[in-house]
Formats: structure tokens, sequence, C-alpha cells
């Protein structure tokens, strides 16, 4: 009996003759109709078969809720109408400016367009920033493969872009004796098949890391493990691509696109029709519907969302690494894959996340319930763990293939796109060696048309903005002797300088809101999340860029922030 009858017999002992299944050119795809969204998750994961077939797409349709449509800029000109770039890249997270980067080696003419007000808007700014050493991926794998030479290049990329990056370790806890000799067994798995891990006895690991749950009676210590912040590192990616001469473009969408003869002509854009010779699909949880207006949908995303907690930076000095515990399960849910304690490079904690499927591509809701769960679980590191150091909570949202696997690869059908799709964890970790392998099947299918050159004048190099927090008192001081802004501090959690926020507003990729300045140089990131230098950095913003202080958003147009006491604004009211 074929693979497809056979799925089809389980299709139909699961679920009545709703959902079938059928071959197409090596993919395999799965139609029907269900009410539960779970439903048709699990469809999905039954049916894949990553040996037979390329793909599995999942066209089920959903009839239990409204799916929303994806969010775009209210902005309509015609500023990009017949432009024609050699390489256009849709997306401005991690992945695509890494490869926007990695472009620009070549002498390739690139833009990139992110629908978004600024980059790292979606899943990029919505992580752990934590470079994995890749402790649950299994040899074989794509992400496996992208996530070592990713995480190996780590050291050498954050030097060129001036992004503090942290080295700091990882360690998996185990929980009684029996468990401390299953972890001293399983370092051999490690030591064989990489990452390298090594057993850590109850009492080196309490000296290493004094505050955690003295139950503690071993680990598995994975010094590969580093931090970063994944939107300095995106935005660093940018303006260093921008440096070598490719053009970044925010608030604009690709919305559909021309395809003939499995070419793609032009794509529509909010912005007017664009004419390139090769695509790269780094839309995140949008890949698909960028495949799809390709006429190249081989695959389907399964969105799965994750919430971080952060604490306060007091809280944050209970531990020095990244911790979590072997098999914790003190919460009945499902879908709840574990997560850890993360010490971030700016030296928060992040308590998180959990993984839930959910039909819905942009919802950033927290949940208190999931927030209580995460930190029930996470308890069994740290014990005095609490919901009173918490500063703020997150969400974002993962784009998981069916495969469970990152799809890195050139069109199927249409010739001239590359995807980079199915990018969930470990994406983060992955970016820097996705963007050679993309970097280098665009210079191919440009081959095909032109000879590509090396750029010869690519500089590797980028200088962030000033870190003033970060230099010694005499350092300080020449400084503010050069410049006084820097001697003018705005945020007093973080202690940033107005002549850093200043610097943020001014870079080759510009932001021109509060959290666009608040990802760049981090005013607002503290204890009081802005409540105290939020008016004080919109009013630079707006002395610098010489605009009203009604005219700044938040994040984008549509978000303006009220400003003035209250007795003037009920006034304005009026
Ligand atoms: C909770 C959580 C924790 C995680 N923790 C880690 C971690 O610790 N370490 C790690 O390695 N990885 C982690 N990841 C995974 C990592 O965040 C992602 O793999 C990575 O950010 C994906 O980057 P991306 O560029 O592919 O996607 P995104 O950052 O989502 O970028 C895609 C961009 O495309 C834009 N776009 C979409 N459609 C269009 C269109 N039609 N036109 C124009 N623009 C468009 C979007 O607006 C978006 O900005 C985590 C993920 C989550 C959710």
């Amino acid at each position: 009996m074929s693979y497809c009858k056979r799925i089809n017999k389980k299709l139909y002992k699961r679920f009545g003759g709703r959902v079938t299944a059928r071959e197409y050119d090596r993919c395999l795809f799965l139609e029907g109709e269900l009410d539960d969204w779970d439903d048709i998750v699990s469809a999905g994961l039954m049916a894949v078969n990553r040996r037979r077939y390329d793909g599995l797409v999942n066209d089920i349709v959903f009839t239990g809720g409204q799916i929303p449509p994806m969010r775009t800029p209210t902005l309509m000109d015609k500023t990009l109408d017949g432009e024609s770039p050699d390489v256009l890249i849709i997306g401005g997270g991690i992945v695509g400016c890494a490869i926007a980067r990695e472009c620009t080696k070549y002498d390739m003419q690139i833009l990139l367009v992110e629908k978004e007000h600024d980059l790292a808007m979606q899943t990029s700014s919505r992580n752990d920033g934590m470079i994995h050493p890749g402790i649950d991926l299994i040899p074989g794998q794509v992400k496996r493969r992208y996530n070592m030479r990713g995480n190996h290049m780590y050291d050498q990329v954050c030097q060129e872009l001036d992004v503090p990056f942290r080295r700091s370790g990882q360690y998996i806890c185990f929980h009684g004796i029996k468990m401390a000799m299953l972890a001293f067994i399983g370092q051999l798995y490690y030591l064989l098949v990489g990452p390298r891990g090594r057993f850590i006895s109850k009492k080196e690991f309490h000296k290493r890391e004094p505050n955690m749950n003295p139950s503690v009676s071993g680990a598995l210590y994975f010094p590969s493990a580093g931090v970063v912040s994944p939107y300095g590192l995106t935005i660093a990616y940018a303006e260093n691509a921008v440096d070598n001469g490719a053009r970044v473009m925010t608030d604009t969408a690709v919305l559909g696109m021309n395809v003939e003869n499995n070419r793609i002509i032009s794509l529509e854009t909010n912005r007017g029709t664009i004419f390139p010779k090769v695509v790269i699909n780094a839309a995140g949880v949008f890949t698909e519907e960028i495949a799809r207006m390709a006429q190249d949908r081989f695959f389907s995303i399964h969105p799965r969302k994750g919430t971080n907690t952060i604490l306060d930076h007091k809280a944050a000095m209970r531990m020095n690494t990244i911790v979590s515990s072997f098999g914790t399960s003190s919460t009945k849910k499902r879908h709840t894959k574990g997560g850890g304690l993360v010490k971030t490079i700016d030296d928060n904690t992040l308590v998180g996340p959990d993984a839930v499927e959910t039909y819905m591509k942009e919802d950033y809701t927290t949940v208190a319930q999931n927030v209580a769960d995460v930190f029930e679980k996470q308890s069994l590191t740290d014990p005095a763990l609490h919901i009173r150091d918490a500063i703020t909570y997150f969400s974002g949202i993962r784009a998981a293939s069916y495969e469970e696997d990152f799809i890195i690869r050139k069109g199927k059908w249409t010739k001239n796109i590359v995807h980079a799709a199915g990018i969930q964890s470990p994406g983060t970790t992955a970016a820097p060696a996705i963007a050679l392998d993309v970097g280098r099947m665009a210079k191919e299918i440009l081959q095909e048309q032109r000879p590509v050159q090396k750029n010869t004048k690519f500089d590797p190099i980028r200088k962030g903005v000033v870190r003033a927090n970060e230099l010694t008192i005499e350092e300080r001081n020449i400084l503010i002797a050069q410049n006084p802004n820097y001697g003018e501090i705005v945020c007093r959690c973080e202690q940033i300088s107005r002549g850093e926020i200043i610097d943020a507003l001014h870079r080759s990729v510009p932001c021109y809101t509060l959290d666009g300045v608040k990802r760049r140089v981090r005013p607002g990131m503290g204890r009081c999340q802005g409540g105290f230098c939020g008016p004080l950095v919109m009013q630079i913003i707006a002395e610098e860029l010489a605009l009203p202080l009604e005219e700044i958003d938040k994040s984008a147009p549509g978000g303006e922030v009220l400003f003035g006491t209250i007795k003037e604004v009920d006034v304005n009211d009026r």
C-alpha cells in the first residue's frame, strides 16, 4: 500500500472522512475542513514524512474562527515603482538582514523590504536571544547543521558588528541521585555527537550558581551557549548592509506577484511594482504566503506562540548563566515545552518561553495563566523565583514547518526565488550561517543572467553607538568633554545619556519612534519601563527630527503618545 493510501486510512480513522491527503510532485497536500485548530496541526504532524516528500502543505480549512489578515502599512505611494534590484529580500528580521549583509559581499544591487515601521518588529525582537549549543537537535536536521555553524560564527560576527555577545554557558540541572547518574552517562552522548557538554557535580554546580535549588544533584554544562540582543544584532546587520550599498525600505509590504514561465517577473507592494531578478523569502511566519504568491508553495507554517517574562536587574543577580531543569513537568498543560532561566546580555533574567499552537500569526498578547505555568515550572530550578520581580512580559511567534525543520533552498518550481522558511528556534543562532548559504544561492541565480564578482569594497566593520555606561569614569569624562550630551542621563534605570539617544536617531538605518530608540539604545528597558524617561525621549526625537511632539509615535503610525499634564489633556479634549 502506498504511503498516501496508508495516511488516508489513518486520517479517516481519526477525522472520519473530513480530511484527505493527496500527492503531487513529491509533496503531500492535506485537504478538508476542521473547526479545531489543534486538530489541523495534529493532522499535519500525523501526515508529514520528510523522507518521502519535499514538503507537506496543510490546506485544511479552519472553520472554528477567523484567521486575521496580515497587518499591512497604511502608507501608499509610488516610491519603489519600476525599480529593478538584482536581489529583493522580503523580511527585515534577523534572517533577512543577515542575508542582506551577506549579499553585499558581491556586486549585486540589494533591496530589503519590511512591512513594519522598523526592523526586528516580529519574531526577531520577541525571543530569548540565546545562542544555542544545539542540545536537543538531532543529527541530520537542517536546523542542527545551521545551528552548529551559526554558533561558531558568533564571536567573529559580533566583533565585526560591534554587538555585545557573551558565551555564558548553559546548565541543564538534574534533581535526585538517580537523575544525576543519568546525566553522568548522558555526557557520553554529547562527547560523541556534540555539542560538547560535560557533567558537573552537585558541589561544583552550587559553587558556580549558588542561588539555584539545593535539590540540584548534578548538571550537564554546555560552554558554547551564549547570549546576544537579537534586535540589536538584527539592526547591526542591516546598518552594515546599508553601509555596504544595500537599501532598506520599511513600511513596505509585498502584496502579490506576477509569475510567468516559472519566474517571478514583478512584485506588487504598497509602494509600487518592483522588478527584481532574484527574490529571497525571509518573511518569518508569512513565508508560506510569499511562497503562495510565487507559485512555489510546497510547505506550510503552523505558528507557535511563546511567552516570556523579563525580571528586574536585581533578580538577575541571582544567577550568572542560562539554567534549566531536565524533564520539568510541574504543569500538565499540553504544548508547554520547557524553556528556562536566561541571564540576558543586558543583565535581566528571562523566564520562559512556553509553546502554544495558534492560528493568529501576529497575536502578541500575553496570558496570565501561561506566565503562571512557566513560573511554576521554572521554580524547580530557582525556588525564589517570584512574579513581583517581573518588569514586563512579551510574546513571539515561531514559524514552525510541519517537518519541524528549516527550509533553506532555491524554489521547487519557481526558478528565481530562495526560501529561508520554517525558521523557528534556533533561528537567531543559525542566522549567520543561513545568510552564508542564501547569499551564495542568490549569487548563483543571478549568475545565470550576468557574471557576479566579489564586492572588493565590502567592509565588515560597523561601529555601534557608544555604550557610555560601560566606560570607566576617565573614559566617560573624556567623552563628556567632547560632547556634553553624553553627560546628561535621560534613562535613569539603564543609565542612558542624551548623546546615545541622539546617535540612535542618525544611523544608516534611521528610526523615528520611541520603541525604535528603545530597541537601539535601551531607554525604557528598565524597571520603570519608560514611565520617567519616555516623555524626555519623545522631546529629543521631536527636536532632532524637527517634528511636532504630537507626531512622535510609540512604535508605528497610529500609535501616537498622549502628552502633557492631565489638566492640559482634559482642556484639549473639551
Ligand atoms: C519566544 C521565542 C523564543 C525564541 N528564542 C530563541 C533563542 O533563544 N535562540 C534562537 O536561536 N532562536 C530563538 N527563537 C527563534 C528566533 O526568534 C527566530 O527563529 C528568528 O527570529 C526568525 O527570524 P526571521 O527573520 O526568520 O523572522 P522575523 O523576525 O519574524 O522576520 C520576518 C519579517 O518579515 C516581515 N514580513 C512578513 N511578510 C512580509 C511581506 N509580505 N512584506 C514585507 N515584509 C514582510 C515581517 O514583518 C517580519 O519583520 C525564539 C522564538 C520565539 C518565538
